[in-house]
């Protein structure tokens, strides 16, 4: 007799499998660069043009990350031993913190910064320790789902407004009994790559004696000069500002941090339970990171967003044409000026049907499907990396192209 959890699973894996719901996981058998060799179970390995990755500096295989990666294990060891609170530490953490804080001070005054092992966990610590019963959680309906999840772990209760829409957040606002207010948004939201408007924000944050937390995911390293990211973006300056940063995205290695005021910083070290309860990343990862903040903040890194922002302007002028081109595939472009380039295509059918046929080609999109956004916005969620050529995005140009014809 089958056990009842596996029977469970089983139904489960079925309904999934009937609404196109299954997901695969395919095997990078190279780096993380735009063309990258990859595997699927049973399939030989191939090389294939990549637009999914977030490494959008082109960082994530560079001989300097690398080698200040093995410089950071033969100086600081292999693994951190232990939790920050207990003996895990390291000079190298600390001193990523100093750089991490000076790279926030023109946003906040006087900022503080604490490192994390993932965005994830740091957004865990921040809504649980915040969040207590004295706050109100507001958060824009297509936060990440780490921000959601910080919100219902927390005991604060949350209250979820219509994407960028500033007017129900007002009224929530306004009805709010709360002393402590903690307004949560996504900066670029991550599946979207649309702004979420920091400066009105701000400005209802202040008004209305709340908190804004920017989860910066999409535009740490590259939005705003040096890329400084979204609230160097828009010239914002406040003592109310609660920044999340990752660092496995454009900084092309791993973890997360927060600045903020520092009693805020000592607060997640006194009692955020994601933050106290887990090993320290290893040192090394620190110690790299440093120089990929250096990298991020050079001429080099500047000539990476600016080459990024050709690519973009590139692919929308392509992609704008192709989806007027054939009116009856329903592929719409939403409005995003960052490197995140959705083309939505309405049912996980159809979603499913032009990877294929783009993977056929030798390209690789990966299709994102409910739960992970609304239900008939299926959608190809292409990024682009500085690493890409314009030549590159000529090639998914042709192939979306080709595809398109297929599909009519
Ligand atoms: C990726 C992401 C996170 C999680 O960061 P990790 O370091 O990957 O755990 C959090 N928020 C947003 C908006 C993200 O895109």
């Amino acid at each position: 007799m089958t056990p009842m959890l596996i029977d469970h699973l089983n139904r489960q894996r079925l309904e999934r499998a009937a609404q196109g719901l299954t997901r695969q996981r395919r095997i990078a058998e190279s780096p993380c660069t735009p063309r990258q060799w990859v595997s699927r179970k049973g399939q030989p390995a191939r090389e294939m043009l990549v637009f999914g990755s977030n490494d959008y500096l082109g960082l994530a295989n560079h001989p300097a990350l690398i080698e200040a990666l093995a410089e950071g294990a033969h100086r600081f060891g292999a693994g951190s031993g232990a939790s920050h609170l207990i003996s895990g530490h390291s000079r190298a953490h600390a001193a990523l913190e100093e750089d991490l804080a000076a790279w926030l001070a023109p946003s906040i005054p006087d900022a503080a910064a604490l490192y994390f092992c993932t965005g994830f966990m740091a957004n865990l610590a921040l809504l649980t320790a915040l969040g207590d019963t004295s706050a109100t959680i507001f958060a824009d309906k297509l936060n990440h789902a780490s921000l959601i999840d910080g919100a219902l772990l927390a005991k604060a209760p949350m209250q979820r407004y219509a994407h960028r829409n500033l007017n129900v957040l007002q009224r929530q606002l306004e009805g709010c009994t709360t002393p402590i207010k903690l307004i949560v948004t996504d900066a670029v939201f991550s599946m979207d790559g649309d702004l979420a408007d920091l400066p009105a924000l701000l400005a209802l944050a202040e008004r209305f004696d709340a908190w804004l937390i920017v989860d910066d995911a999409h535009g740490f390293g590259v939005l705003g000069e040096q890329g400084r990211g979204a609230l160097a973006h828009f010239n914002l300056r406040s003592e109310r500002l609660i920044y999340m940063g990752t660092l496995g995205k454009a900084a092309g290695l791993g973890g997360a941090f927060v600045a903020a005021h520092p009693d805020i910083i000592d607060a997640l070290v006194q009692s955020a339970r994601a933050y106290i309860y887990t090993t320290a990343a290893p040192p090394a990862v620190a110690h790299a990171l440093r120089v990929s903040l250096r990298l991020i903040g050079s001429d080099d890194g500047n000539a990476r967003r600016a080459h990024l922002r050709q690519l973009i302007h590139q692919l929308r002028m392509e992609l704008a044409a192709l989806a007027a081109a054939h009116p009856a595939l329903g592929w719409r472009l939403p409005d995003s000026s960052t490197a995140i380039q959705p083309l939505t295509v309405g049912s996980n059918e159809a979603a499913l049907a032009l990877t294929a046929s783009l993977n056929a080609q030798g390209l690789w999109i990966p299709a994102i499907r409910p739960p992970t956004v609304p239900l008939g916005t299926a959608r190809l969620r292409i990024t682009l990396s500085a690493a890409h050529s314009a030549q590159d995005v000529q090639r998914l140009v042709d192939g979306l192209t080709l595809a398109a014809r297929e599909l009519a």
